[in-house]
């Protein structure tokens, strides 16, 4: 995968693609990573990239010409997908990350000061996305954040000891709780299914343990997740003993 970051803060990066997972995968040749800083590319003496709002109001607005031309400047295909950092755009999800880990090619638009001009939202992208009803200074970290979550899921990306199959989100649910050694930790003890070997019981438990987190955390994901008569029977039992 390679992907482009248009940015005015291209420094930001260094020290996420420069670490962890995202590291080995540009070592293994699976990311290719590049920003790009578009005001080399705006079209007056002071590399201006901003101007006052039509209209009049607060702040600055990026201004297309930097943009536009920043972007053209990158050799895209038909399936390049310009993914416009927003806090206006569609919630990033799971399920986004699954699908844009399918792309060959991203170029992520980070923006700053007040917005964009429209044009560039209108005329340039394919995407529009937010990381969450939050408005943050710049594109750059939920660029990032985004790049994180996307990468991890590219096939060998990451290794077994760190599969993302049982991850939340990827199935619907939460994931169930976790324990490692020691059994006993001052007086706390791990769940004794998981000390049993009897795998058929830890799978059972494991996914009461993802129903009851989820409904008790995120209830709004049980309307989406495809559910079995046993799993709403468990669920059905939970809401019962709450209510009595
Ligand atoms: N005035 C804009 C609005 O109300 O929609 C917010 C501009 S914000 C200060 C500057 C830039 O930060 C945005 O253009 C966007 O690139 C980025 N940004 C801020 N919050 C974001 C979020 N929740 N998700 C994605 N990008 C965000």
């Amino acid at each position: 995968m390679r992907i482009d970051y248009l940015t005015l803060f291209p420094e930001m990066f260094e020290g996420v693609l420069n670490h962890s997972i995202l590291k080995r995968a540009q070592d293994k040749g699976m990311l290719n990573a590049n920003t790009v800083n578009f005001r080399d590319y705006a079209e007056n003496k002071h590399n201006q990239v901003d101007d006052y709002p039509f209209g009049g109001g607060q702040g600055m607005v990026l201004k297309p010409e930097p943009i536009f031309n920043a972007l053209e400047s990158l050799q895209q295909t038909a399936e390049t997908r310009v993914v416009l950092m927003c806090p206006q755009g569609e919630p990033f999800t799971q399920e986004k990350a699954q699908e844009l880990s399918e792309a060959e090619h991203i170029v992520f638009i980070c923006g700053h000061y007040e917005g964009y001009d429209e044009r560039i939202r209108e005329h340039l992208v394919t995407d529009e996305i937010s990381i969450g009803d939050y408005v943050l200074t710049g594109g750059e970290l939920p660029a990032m954040t985004m790049t994180d979550a996307i990468v991890r899921l590219i096939p060998g990306v990451l290794g077994n000891q760190q599969s993302h199959e049982d991850d939340s989100f990827q199935d619907g649910l939460l994931e169930f709780p976790q324990y490692t050694r020691p059994r006993e930790y001052r007086g706390m003890n791990v769940p004794e299914v998981l000390l049993s070997g009897n795998h058929a019981r830890i799978e059972a438990w494991r996914r009461e343990q993802k129903l009851l987190r989820t409904y008790r955390n995120r209830p709004d994901l049980l309307e989406k997740a495809e559910l079995s008569e046993q799993d709403r029977d468990i669920l059905k039992r939970y809401r019962k003993g709450i209510e009595k």
